[in-house]
Parts: C-alpha cells; sequence; structure tokens
C-alpha cells in the first residue's frame, strides 16, 4: 500500500477521497465506483472554488420567510457560468465513461447538448425545476441524462447550500423534499441525539426528518418499514412496503468520522443490491 499524502487541513473533499483510497483496499469489489467518485471528487473541486454566491439575499430572517412557500432557491439564483458548465458537464459524461457508468451515445449526446447554446440553458433548467412538486413534464433532451447533470452541478449546487446553510438551520422544514433545490434524499444520517436528517442527492443539504416514516411516500405505519443492517451497524436501510423505495442511514453514533455521502453512497452499494434484491427500488 502507497504512503498517503496528509490531507489540508479543512478540506472535506480531501478527507472525502483519503476515505474512498481505504475503501478500495479494504473492499477492491468497490475499487471501481470508489475511482469514480474520486475522479469526480477532483473535478467538482477544482470548479468549487471558483463558484461565487448565489443571487439570493443571504440574511438570516429573510431566507426564514421564505421556508414556509420553499424550496426556496430558484433556477435564477443559481451562480451559473456557462463555459464552468459546459466543462462539468463534458469532464463528467468523460469520467462516468471511463468506468462504464454511462455508453457513447450518451457521451455524444452531452457533447451535442454543449455546443447548442440555446438548448443547453433551457435543459439546465429543466433538470434544476423537474422535481419540483407539480412539475410534469421534463425536456426530452435530458432524458437519460439526468445522472450526468447531478454530478456535473454538484458544485453550483453544494456552494448555494453552503452558502445559504450558514445562515439557517433549516428548522422549520417538515417535509421530505430538499428545503432548498427541491431535491429527493438519498442518504440519511442518524445523529448521536438519535435524530434522523435527510441529506439532499443534489445539494448536499441536510435536514430533520420524521424517523420512522418513509420520505418518498410518507408511509408512517411501522409494520410497513423493514429495516437491515449492515453487519458492523454502520449503515441501515429503511425499505419502505407501501412505495416499495429505500432510504439508506449513516449511522453517526456507529462511527468515529462524520458522515462523508460520495464515501457513504459507494460503500452501501452491498447494501444497496440486497435491498434491490429483495424487490425495493
Ligand atoms: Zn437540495
Ligand atoms: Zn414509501
Amino acid at each position: 500500500m502507497t504512503e498517503k499524502p496528509p490531507a489540508p487541513t479543512g478540506r472535506a473533499e480531501s478527507r472525502e477521497i483519503i476515505e474512498l483510497r481505504r475503501l478500495k483496499d479494504e473492499q477492491p469489489d468497490l475499487a471501481a465506483a470508489a475511482d469514480l467518485q474520486i475522479e469526480l471528487l477532483q473535478l467538482q473541486r477544482r470548479v468549487q472554488v471558483r463558484v461565487p454566491l448565489p443571487s439570493i439575499r443571504l440574511d438570516t430572517d429573510y431566507l426564514n420567510s421564505l421556508l414556509p412557500s420553499g424550496p426556496i432557491l430558484q433556477f435564477e439564483h443559481l451562480p451559473i457560468d456557462w463555459s464552468d458548465v459546459r466543462f462539468l458537464l463534458r469532464a463528467t459524461a468523460s469520467a462516468m465513461r471511463n468506468q462504464d457508468a454511462i455508453d457513447d451515445a450518451e457521451v455524444r449526446r452531452v457533447d451535442v447538448l454543449c455546443r447548442d447554446a440555446s438548448r443547453l440553458p433551457a435543459v439546465l433548467r429543466s433538470w434544476y425545476e423537474s422535481v419540483r412538486p407539480g412539475v410534469s413534464t421534463i425536456d426530452p433532451d435530458l432524458l437519460g441524462l439526468e445522472s450526468i447533470f447531478q454530478q456535473a452541478m454538484r458544485p453550483v449546487l453544494t456552494r448555494c447550500a453552503d452558502a445559504i446553510l450558514a445562515r439557517t438551520d433549516l428548522a422549520g422544514w417538515p417535509h421530505h423534499i430538499c428545503p432548498l433545490c427541491a431535491g429527493e434524499p438519498d442518504l440519511a444520517v442518524i445523529t448521536p441525539a438519535a435524530e434522523r436528517l435527510l441529506i439532499c442527492s443534489r445539494c448536499a443539504a441536510r435536514w430533520r426528518f420524521d424517523q420512522i416514516a418513509c420520505p418518498f411516500c410518507l408511509n408512517d405505519d411501522r409494520t410497513k418499514i423493514t429495516s437491515l443492517a449492515s453487519r458492523d451497524g454502520r449503515y441501515r436501510l429503511s425499505c419502505c412496503d407501501s412505495c416499495r423505495r429505500y432510504i439508506k442511514a449513516f449511522d453517526a453514533r456507529r462511527s468515529s468520522r462524520p458522515v462523508m455521502p460520495p464515501v457513504d453512497g459507494v460503500a452501501t452499494l452491498p447494501l444497496d443490491a440486497a435491498a434491490i434484491q429483495r424487490g425495493y427500488q
């Protein structure tokens, strides 16, 4: 095993990369997925350092006043630099292709979109707004490319979320979708106080949510929730027998490090397989 360079202080991404390398050493089956995450994190960090603040008033009272009618981060608030967006989309598609996560046709579609200065803004807006309650149509040019957009836009969305979360803790938000960008959660964290926080799959914002209820269909009947846990107890799955979806959780009470969504997403791939085998999606 090679020596690992020390992490620069305060860089969560570097700690994530160190954890991903450790995961690869411990579980070689996960190497391809870990390598893809490492490449994406390095790419995202390069861009994130130059993403400006979102164009929303960053004032605690103002942000809290928007919450009751949220999600609060509109497409117009995103600090979009089109040359960065094109770079991120192309580089993300290339990284995902290298690890066989997508095929050549998808890489070509991304390239065509990046060359089309009139289509790209419409498709990006459709991606951002497609998850909002009540939106039922999505741009046909986006279909099948959602995961590429999600990874590519991560530096922009996490930058916005960090800036907003520095001013508000979103405590008044009781819903199952992200209070900032309307995204679905794809991971939860169980805190030392045994609360459950959901983590947005798009902007990584975290918000407190009911400990039992399914964050997709809101079923809260305990008899219709099946729980599974990893052998070390670090991860749990809550599988909903009503909508057949599941959410993974990182149990911070059973770990010496904090939750790291890019790492925990890879570490829980075996749990995903177990859930899918049981008929959940
Ligand atoms: Zn979000
Ligand atoms: Zn459900």
